[in-house]
């Protein structure tokens, strides 16, 4: 999750962040002069810093509050932060009673690298000096707020991430350039933890994990399935008709493949090996060389180009299992894979054609607000890129070109794109305004090098095809994760697995409400019947908690009338509380015939 989409903005945050690092370490210093000092780096929504204290004066949670205040009176002192360049040997004359300090400073020395001090506040009796790269607030008084961070919590965390070195006690904090943004992120993270897709998916049974199956690699209930199913379906939706094939390739390729792709080596250990009884695979950690294989078996001329491939498949990466979590973070990873093999002449067209498909897919999940995209391009170094110049301003310039024919908000950032091609990174805000990287769409003049892809072209000649990468919801797990969180469980009919719930008022009306349930289900509609002896207020409470967008409800007055009351999960949410009658919320009384077909066409709108 991103935090700002400003970049020159988050560069002075982060300024900020890690002045504030080390104005954590100096209120530590004075309240707990024994603490030996270590790092303090900045992250995504402020700072830490990690301090080993003596056993007998630890800071716990409670004390959190005096270190924030002895920031906060420290703070109006810190008008400079000046630097200076020190010999190693004065460096550990400085350090000497610190052996993290002292490890640090040895292993600068050894790359070869200026050894740094910075002291802030210089002027005044409080000055505090640490050892440092650089990268602080100019005047930290004048231009940190003193309301915009806080201490958050304390965890324990080993020197250097490693579990065979010391225990050591990390202090968090968060920082933002005002308070109203600070308490903006806070209430944010409370309505997170609330909608939470590991504690919603579990509550609503649409995922589970087991030991045995192992961390990282969720099982999907048959009502998480639903969901998946229908958005994969919608997404071929948004393609079979633009001119895509699909494909299938296995789970398992030789190491062959994956050393001629470069993936080996850039995956590294996050590879699952598999030894067959004589050859050596991998898991496949990526599609885009298997569908190399496709391509290549052909022999296409020019008048069969752009050809497109999409292939929803999953690859499989060994991530530290102390970072999984839920759908987010897992080891089986489902893309919405789509590669497509095109002249340099065309990528114009088919990246428009992409951004398109993206466009409709988001307002589709009501994502489109605040959404911007990352036209990442060669940085000043050109010699990094592989590639001619003529090929990499072509298809820089298409891809802007393709961003402002759909009026796409983009920011051009140089220096973002890829070693092997230009791309369009989307970022898209959910409910709760939380900024996720989704949908992307990637050039690649590298993949086709490599597999030594060609077509025939007018003149009979072999011409190199550029290969384009786009993912439109990036994972099917994660982007689940991702809108389980942004509808807080309450999907849209389309995608509810379960959609409609008749509940007969008393047991009078049970036969003509299995006569309508009937009815839905012939028509495809996904409907549960409650034939359960609670009282009504109770069989409402009950399915409520379910999220079920709708329910229909038959009382003798519906039957007098040969008709039902159809009631929705938003508009009676509110009544279904306040009232055992719960009829405050009703879209009306209709035949059963009606509501057939107004559930069919929000589930065709996708509403
Ligand atoms: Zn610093
Ligand atoms: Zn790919």
């Amino acid at each position: 999750m991103a935090t700002s989409q400003d970049p020159a903005k988050l560069a002075l945050l982060t300024l900020k962040r890690h002045t504030l690092a080390h104005l954590l370490a100096a209120a530590v210093s004075e309240l707990y002069p024994d603490a030996k000092h270590t790092i303090g780096p900045v992250i995504d929504n402020g700072f830490y810093y990690d301090f080993e204290f003596s056993p007998e004066n630890k800071p716990t949670e409670k004390e959190l509050k005096d270190i924030e205040k002895k920031m906060r009176k420290l703070l109006p002192s810190w008008k400079t932060v000046t630097g200076a360049e020190i010999t190693a040997e004065k460096a550990h004359e400085i350090f000497k009673t610190n052996p993290y300090k002292l490890e640090l400073i040895d292993e600068i020395a050894t790359k070869k690298k200026p050894i740094t001090l910075y002291t802030a506040g210089g002027e005044s009796k409080t000055a505090f000096t640490d050892l440092c790269r650089g990268g602080h607030a100019e005047n930290p008084a004048k231009e940190i707020a003193s309301d915009s961070f806080k201490l958050s919590h304390i965890a324990g965390a080993y020197w250097r991430g490693d579990a065979n070195n010391a225990m050591l006690t990390r202090i968090y904090g968060l920082a933002f350039d005002t308070k109203a943004e600070l308490d903006a992120y806070e209430n944010m993270m409370k309505e997170a933890e609330k909608r939470d897709h590991k504690k919603l998916g579990k509550e609503l049974k649409l995922f589970t994990s087991s030991a045995l199956v192992g961390s990282g690699l969720p099982l999907i209930q048959p009502k998480g399935m639903i969901i998946r199913k229908e958005i994969e379906d919608y997404l071929w939706e948004l393609h079979s008709n633009r001119g895509y094939d699909r494909v299938w390739t296995p789970h398992i390729a030789k190491e062959d493949l994956y050393i001629m792709s470069g993936h080996a080596a850039k995956f590294g250990d996050e590879l699952f090996r598999v030894q067959g009884k004589e050859e050596k695979f991998f898991l496949k950690p990526m599609n885009c060389p298997h569908h190399m294989q496709i391509f290549a078996d052909n022999q296409f001329s020019y008048r069969d180009m752009p050809v497109r491939y999409f292939e929803p498949a999953t690859v499989y990466r060994d991530e530290k299992s102390g970072q999984l979590a839920g759908l987010t973070r897992v080891r089986s990873i489902t893309q919405d894979d789509g590669h497509l093999f095109c002249r340099v002449t065309q990528i114009e067209q088919e990246v428009s054609t992409i951004v398109e498909v993206i466009k409709k897919f988001y307002t589709t999940f009501g994502m489109m607000e605040g959404y911007w995209v990352s036209l990442s391009v060669r940085g000043e170094d050109k010699s990094k890129y592989l590639g001619t110049d003529e090929v990499w301003n072509l298809a820089e310039s298409s891809l802007e070109k393709a961003a402002k024919a759909n009026g796409i908000n983009y920011k051009r950032v140089p220096g973002e794109a890829t070693f092997y091609g230009p791309k369009l990174d989307f970022m898209f805000k959910d409910a709760i305004g939380r900024e996720w990287q989704l949908a992307t769409i990637q050039c690649d003049f590298n993949l086709p090098e490599r597999f030594d892809l060609h077509f025939i072209n007018e003149k009979s000649e072999k011409e190199r095809p550029v290969v384009i990468h786009r993912a439109i919801s990036g994972s099917l797990e994660r982007f689940m994760g991702i809108i389980i969180e942004h509808y807080s469980g309450s999907f849209p009919l389309w995608l509810s697995p379960v959609q409609v719930k008749v509940i007969p008022v008393a047991d009078t009306n049970v036969d003509i409400a299995q006569k309508v349930h009937a009815l839905l289900r012939e028509n495809n509609i996904r409907s549960e019947i409650e034939l359960s002896h609670d009282n009504f207020g109770k069989k409402i409470r009950n399915a409520k908690v379910t999220k079920i967008p709708y329910f229909i409800i038959i009382g003798d007055k519906d039957m007098e009338a040969g008709k039902v009351t159809l009631e929705s999960r938003d508009l009676s949410a509110k009544s279904i509380v306040d009232s055992e009658k719960g009829v405050n919320g009703q879209v009306g009384q209709l035949s059963a015939e009606e509501v057939v077909k107004k559930f069919l066409e929000e589930i065709k709108d996708r509403k």
